[in-house]
C-alpha cells in the first residue's frame, strides 16, 4: 500500500534530508535508515519513502513538496499507529512515517519537535492500495505469458509487464517500453538488430564474479 504526500512548504523535506543525509532525488529509495538502503540481513523494513528531486510534477508550485512512500506488507501493524497499514488513513501513514524518522533521527533535536508544523503543512496525503503491484514477480511457466508478437499475428501484439521477454527484468520501464518497441519494429519492418542491445550479464564473467563476491560478503 502506498501514499502520496503533498505539503505546502519544505519543512518535512528538509528534515528528511537532514536525517537521511540524502538530498531529494539523490537516492531513489530512501528506506527509513541513515544509509540509503538497509543492508541485507537486517530486520525487515516495513516502510520506504521515495523522495524525488523537486518539483516532481510540472504543475507543482515552488513552495510545494511531493513525496511518495509505501509499506511492503500491508497487513502488518504500524509501530506508531496501532493499526494495520492497509487500514490507515493518509494522516495516520504520515504519523507512522514521522515516528519512523524520529527513531533514526541523529539529532541535534528531533523531527518530533516539528510535528505540529509538519502536520499543518500537509495539503493532502492520499493512500493507494495496489493489490497487484507485485503480481509480475509471481512464478510462472514459460507458456503463462504471451510473447510480444504471438505466432502468426499480422496486426496484434502484447506490450507491458505481462509479456514474456527473455533476459529482461520485469517491473521496469525499460522492459515495458521495449515490448512496445519490439511490436512497432516488427510491424514497421525495422530489423530487431536496431533495438538497444540486451546485456547478457548472466554470461559476463566480470559481473558474475562481482555477484559471487557480494553474495559471500
Ligand atoms: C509502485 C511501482 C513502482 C515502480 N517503480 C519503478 C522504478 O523505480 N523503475 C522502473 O523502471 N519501473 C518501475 N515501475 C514499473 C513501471 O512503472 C512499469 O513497468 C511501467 O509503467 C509499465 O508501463 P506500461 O506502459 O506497460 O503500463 P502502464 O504505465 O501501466 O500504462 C497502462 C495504461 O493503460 C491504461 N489502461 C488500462 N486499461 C485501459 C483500457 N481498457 N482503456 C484505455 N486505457 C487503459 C492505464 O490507465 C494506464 O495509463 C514501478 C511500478 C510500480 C507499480
Amino acid at each position: 500500500i502506498s501514499f502520496t504526500l503533498t505539503t505546502k512548504d519544505h519543512i518535512l523535506l528538509n528534515e528528511i534530508t537532514r536525517i537521511t543525509t540524502q538530498v531529494p532525488g539523490n537516492a531513489l529509495n530512501s528506506f527509513i535508515s541513515t544509509t540509503p538502503i538497509t543492508p541485507m540481513g537486517n530486520k525487515d523494513v516495513n516502510m520506504s519513502i521515495v523522495v524525488h528531486h523537486q518539483p516532481h510534477f510540472t504543475t507543482q508550485k515552488a513552495n510545494e513538496a511531493v513525496i511518495w512512500g509505501y509499506f511492503l506488507y500491508p497487513r502488518r501493524k504500524g509501530e506508531f499507529v496501532d493499526k494495520q497499514y492497509i487500514k490507515m488513513t493518509g494522516k495516520e501513514m504520515l504519523e507512522e512515517l514521522l515516528g519512523q524518522l524520529s527513531k533514526v533521527d541523529p539529532g541535534p533535536g528531533n523531527i518530533m519537535d516539528k510535528k505540529q508544523e509538519i502536520m499543518d503543512s500537509v495539503i493532502n496525503c492520499i493512500p493507494a492500495y495496489m493489490p497487484y503491484a507485485s503480481a509480475l514477480f509471481n512464478n510462472r511457466a514459460k507458456t503463462d505469458r504471451p510473447k510480444v508478437i504471438p505466432e502468426h499475428s499480422t496486426n496484434l501484439a502484447f506490450t507491458g509487464e505481462f509479456v514474456e521477454q527473455p533476459y529482461q527484468m520485469v517491473f521496469t520501464e525499460q522492459s515495458a517500453v521495449r515490448s512496445g518497441e519490439i511490436a512497432a519494429y516488427h510491424f514497421a519492418g525495422v530489423p530487431m538488430a536496431k533495438l538497444v542491445k540486451n546485456p547478457r550479464y548472466d554470461k559476463d564473467i566480470k559481473t558474475l564474479a562481482k555477484a559471487t563476491r557480494k553474495m559471500f560478503k
